[in-house]
């Protein structure tokens, strides 16, 4: 983006050439349209919300949560401040709160959950309690930590005041280095509070962003295993403390929540997979997953989406709507991540992966994941020697489900029971020594 007095020049797919061809062209002329702009808004001087473009991947959805990514410079308190920001809320009406907002993503304690009885029940216990902001691996949330950390910091320090809690712990991915940077300038910017906030990181496999993972990694553990629950975190968690597990989008929203008085009642969600370049878009809560995938350009036909993370289930059906209910009615996931396959992609293949990913990143903890994983991973291999058993498969995925520790073993057959369930015929061709999608074996005719 190119910004002069109210008007803002918006250009995509930079290379750091054309950056340097863009800064040269503005140096020169003074002029934001003078490296010919994709979209030009005109807009007042002082702008403090985000000046859409009419540009795929920005002119989906809304801006509540979103609205300082891009815009506002996310380490600068004078530009949180302007929209409102570094609100001092009666711990009472936090809490309050708390009761119409439910926790975002598979790595927050109280994934879509309310969580004021989780709150209260923290404020009440005896012990220092603590709050952890989970920010591991999810691009929506490593997002706001890099463009907006202070919606996030704001949410966290209100709820560590409400809940008496004297410090707030970011956690993150070692691998994300931009936003960990970002949130550590972000905090050492942030007023005067009788609150601590540090900034932790953890390892980047996938397990670590598993809450009890999390604490473990921040306890300085390295092998890194699931606790055994109850009793929870909230109960016992850091060094025995009770503690608070909030992705950066819960609190995002609790911290917008303060500021407008009434939640905003949005998803935000990052769609990836085959796409020119992945977008994280905010929509409301009564849109479908149909309007968040056209928010990106697809670089084939569309055939399939796997909604909800790496072990988020697999449909061809966008008109499910965005809401967790209606998501986990069609068995697909809430984590806010959908991954979209093009018609060249092989569903066979592609559960095959996510099988084998379980197999090879699960903790060990627990039997039916990690011999439920291998298993699985082995059943699928079996499906192109012929050995297709859908039966055994089933019962198989039904016993991690239902049976394992953590929310890992317990989603880690998804992306294969609703692949069965909605390309089921997939299977059977590869059982018979054919790929319908010509990726993974050749097909029989040529
Ligand atoms: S479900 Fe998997 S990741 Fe979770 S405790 Fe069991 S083995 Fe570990």
């Amino acid at each position: 983006m190119v910004t002069l007095d109210g008007q803002t020049g918006f250009h995509t797919g930079c290379s750091l050439e054309r950056i340097e061809a863009i800064v040269r062209a503005f140096e020169e002329t003074g002029d934001v349209t003078a490296a010919d702009p994709d979209a030009v808004v005109d807009h007042g001087p002082g702008q403090t919300t985000f000046p859409t473009p009419e540009l795929s991947g920005l002119r989906t959805g809304v801006r509540e949560i979103l609205d300082g990514c891009g815009w506002r410079r996310p380490t600068d308190p004078a530009d949180h401040e302007a929209v409102g920001g570094f609100v001092d809320p009666d711990p009472d009406a936090v809490i309050d709160l708390g009761g119409t907002l439910d926790g975002r993503g598979w790595r927050d304690l109280c994934h879509d959950a309310p969580l004021a009885d989780t709150w209260e029940s923290v404020r009440s216990a005896a012990g220092d309690p603590v709050v952890v902001v989970n920010a591991h691996g999810n691009a929506a949330d490593t997002l706001l930590l890099e463009s907006a950390p202070f919606e996030a910091l704001d949410g966290a320090v209100a709820l560590a005041d409400a809940v008496g809690a004297e410090r707030v712990i970011v956690y993150a991915s070692a691998d994300d280095e931009r936003a960990v940077q970002t949130v550590r300038d972000a905090a050492a910017n942030y007023p005067d509070s009788p609150i601590t906030v540090d900034v932790e990181t953890g390892p980047a496999e996938y397990r670590a962003a598993e809450p009890s993972m999390a604490i473990e990694s921040l306890e300085g553990n390295h092998r890194l295993e699931a606790r055994i629950r109850p009793p929870d975190l909230d109960a016992v968690g850091l060094h025995g403390r009770p503690t608070l597990v909030h992705t950066p989008r819960t609190l995002a929203h609790l911290s917008v929540a303060l500021r407008e008085g009434e939640p905003a009642g949005t998803r935000v969600m990052t769609v990836t997979g085959d796409v020119a370049d992945p977008v994280t878009v905010e929509v409301p809560a009564s849109e479908t997953l149909e309007t968040v995938v056209d928010a990106a350009e697809m670089t084939g036909a569309f055939k399939a989406a796997s909604v909800g993370g790496r072990f988020g289930g697999v449909t061809d059906d966008l008109t499910v709507g965005v809401k967790p209910d209606a998501l986990a009615a069609n068995d697909l996931g809430s984590e806010g991540v959908v991954r979209v396959l093009a018609d060249d992609r092989c569903l066979v293949e592609f559960v095959g992966q996510r099988a084998q990913f379980a197999a090879d990143e699960n903790c060990g903890r627990c039997v039916p994941c990690r011999e439920g994983t291998t298993q699985l991973a082995g059943l699928l291999r079996d499906v192109y020697d012929g050995g297709y058993d859908p039966e055994a498969i089933e019962e198989l995925i039904d016993v991690m489900t239902t049976s394992s520790i953590c929310a890992f073993g317990v989603q880690a057959g998804r992306p294969t029971r609703t692949a069965l369930s909605a390309f089921e015929s997939e299977f059977e061709a590869h059982a018979d020594g054919r790929c319908p999608a010509g990726s993974c074996l050749e097909p029989l005719e040529a």
